[in-house]
């Protein structure tokens, strides 16, 4: 979805340097309206709104 522009990457860390973890990671994402598609890219974001569209996206049908 990136090449749609759909898709971020992305880490998050504490200010002293330490990494959040993936469950920290997943419920700020939610709270930002984000969700994680795919289970084994921990880094990968897109809007919630596209959940269930990607196909759809992927054929350029989206015209809202
Ligand atoms: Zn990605």
């Amino acid at each position: 979805m990136h090449n749609y522009g759909y898709a971020i990457d992305l880490a998050m860390y504490y200010r002293n340097g330490k990494k959040l973890s993936q469950t920290e990671f997943d419920k700020i994402i939610e709270e930002a309206g984000f969700y994680r598609p795919m289970d084994y890219e921990g880094w990968h974001i897109e809007p919630i709104y596209t959940k269930g569209r990607r196909k759809q996206i992927a054929s350029n049908d989206i015209v809202d």
